[in-house]
């Protein structure tokens, strides 16, 4: 039954789940290697349905202690998946590096050829692409005779494609369509000629990308997969767009975003919001352009600040690692003393001991630079998260733990508040005082915002002179009341002795989960049109969204 399970998991779900649930009866007999089979089984089916919070430590405790080197080599590769998904990058990066290391052991073929995967689609995702290019190569070796190089081929085009400049005539694409198409996977085929497509048009080859898209635009729309109807529409015009055809690329760019209401697809949504505020931009439409521009700047700093805290988490377990191996190596250095100086008291000569005083020397100055690189490591996983100068959450964190913080305010029917806050003629600022004047200005706002917000609050720099600020268990009145406060009490403030004209000011704008709903995109939107208000209307104000708008 276990192996039947294994075997049909993802082919036919009814009977698999049957399968589940018998294994589960009571009074089964099972070897104990037989209840780890069975426990990897639930956390499959755990990272499959997307309860990640269950799946996880079962496939923890497979990963760790099943005494089958192969099961806890599958457990650990589903486990990567999910820690990735949940960002939880470093504890991915470990595992990563340990399973690579047990791969010439597995006996079961396939079962490598699984985690060789897993670790190229890793490091792909985290922009390693040497790395996952290796692993993609390595699949080439593990695989079956006979069997398809679909997918090490679209590993490899994944892991080349991390970086941005590929060119179009690179022989991975021709290899990748190929061999997909070969085997019989169309969906693969599909998004290697979507890139294909996208690169052509970005590399100034706008009438083959549009050709390219018009032969596979029937096999793309017949597959129905969303994702990829959704990047033909978005490479259409981005391809008319850069054909020098605007009213055909806004059309095909809308028809992208119509058909994604909820918003799932904008991670794929750089070109649409691109060719849409070119488009309004060249048509003079400065206020359309501008409400784009932002929506494809926030699209862009999202992706590229998730790959920096991947790339990041990389290095960092990268260096934990090797700090790890020097300190095995130095253990066993001391171990080596201890056998030298039992030696040298056996002997009784004297003048080995500077020989000994030398290797303690060695020793102590290891040691030093053991406890500076655990500092530093520390330093290191908090700067990923705090900014620079004023040590609140930086721009990616402010996001990540709102959407936490929202996530738990919906689900428990709480109201929460977003605001956000720019200081008020700041370049006027930096240009009558200096900037490092300007900087010191930045750290005091902070400093006195905090003193009015609540250990629950969640408070940002989202860059420059912008904060943001999340209220949870906060209505709008609550929340209007807090900006006031701080508004005031930040005109009090005296900055500099020696500058006793120079004050600052803010402007704020909130928007409320009880008329904007609980999506965080949304509240920012809301509360920047807020603020833009708060800025027009004279600034050193509060300015929330209205009613309904
Ligand atoms: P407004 O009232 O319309 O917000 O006017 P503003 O001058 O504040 O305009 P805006 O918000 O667009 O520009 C912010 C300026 O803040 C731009 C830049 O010169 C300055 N700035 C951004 N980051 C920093 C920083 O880290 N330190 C200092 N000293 N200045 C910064
Ligand atoms: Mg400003
Ligand atoms: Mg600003």
């Amino acid at each position: 039954m276990l192996k039947q399970a294994y075997a049909i998991r993802t082919r036919d779900r009814g009977r698999f789940l049957q399968l589940l649930d018998r294994l589960h009866r009571p009074g089964l007999v099972m070897t104990p290697e037989d209840r780890w089979r069975l426990r990897y089984l639930d956390g499959w089916e755990g990272s499959f349905t997307g309860d990640y919070a269950s799946a996880e430590p079962l496939l923890r405790d497979v990963a760790d202690h099943a005494s089958d080197i192969d099961l806890r080599s599958l457990a650990a590769g589903t486990l990567l998946n999910i820690l990735a998904i949940s960002h939880h990058y470093l504890e991915a990066f470990e595992r990563a590096d340990r399973l690579a290391a047990d791969i010439p052991r597995i006996r079961d073929r396939k079962v490598a050829y699984m985690a060789l995967s897993q670790l190229s689609q890793l490091m792909a995702s985290a922009g390693q692409s040497g790395p996952a290019a290796t692993y993609a190569r390595q699949m080439v070796q593990y695989a079956e005779p006979g069997q398809s190089m679909c997918r090490p081929y679209v590993y490899l085009f994944g892991a080349k494609v991390a970086d941005d400049t590929l060119p179009p005539t690179d022989p991975i694409f021709r290899q990748a369509i190929d061999a997909c198409t070969a085997a019989g996977e169309p969906m693969f085929a599909d998004t290697v000629e979507l890139d294909l497509a996208r690169r052509l048009a970005e590399t100034g080859d706008a009438r083959a990308a549009l050709a390219l898209l018009k032969r596979i635009a029937p096999t793309v729309n017949a597959q129905g997969f969303q994702a990829h109807v959704y990047v033909l529409r978005s490479t259409y015009g981005y391809a008319y767009w850069k054909n020098g055809d605007a009213a055909v690329a806004r059309r095909w760019a809308q028809s992208a975003l119509a058909m994604d209401p909820k918003g799932n697809f904008e991670g794929l949504s750089e070109n649409v919001y691109k060719v849409l505020y070119e488009v309004a931009h060249q048509a003079g439409n400065d206020r359309t352009a501008l409400d784009y521009y932002r929506r494809y700047r926030d699209v862009k700093a999202r992706s590229v600040s998730d790959t920096q805290a991947m790339a990041l988490a990389y290095h960092t377990a990268q260096q934990q690692l090797s700090a790890h191996r020097l300190q095995v190596e130095s253990l066993s250095r001391k171990n080596g003393m201890l056998e030298l100086q039992q030696a040298l008291d056996r002997k009784q000569i004297q003048a080995s001991r500077l020989q000994l005083l030398l290797l303690v020397s060695v020793l102590v100055s290891v040691g030093i630079w053991l406890v500076r690189t655990k500092r530093s490591q520390q330093r290191f996983r908090k700067l990923a998260r705090r900014d620079g100068l004023t040590g609140i959450l930086n721009h990616p964190h402010f996001i990540s733990e709102s959407e936490a913080a929202l996530r738990y305010a919906e689900k428990s029917s709480r109201s929460a508040c977003l605001a956000l806050i720019d200081l008020d003629h700041f370049k006027q600022i930096n240009d009558s005082y200096g900037h490092a004047t300007g900087d010191a200005a930045i750290v005091r706002t902070v400093a006195l915002c905090r003193d009015h917000l609540r250990s629950i609050d969640i408070f940002g720099r989202l860059g420059g002179e912008e904060f943001g600020l999340l209220l949870p268990d906060c209505t709008l009145d609550e929340g209007v009341a807090i900006l006031n406060r701080i508004r005031l009490a930040l005109a009090d403030l005296t900055l500099d002795e020696r500058h006793p004209d120079l004050a600052i000011s803010a402007s704020f704008g909130i928007a409320s989960t009880a008329t904007c709903g609980y999506r965080l995109a949304e509240l920012m939107a809301r509360a920047d049109a807020a603020l833009y208000q708060a800025k027009r209307a004279g600034r050193n104000r509060v300015e929330s969204v209205a009613e309904g708008g």
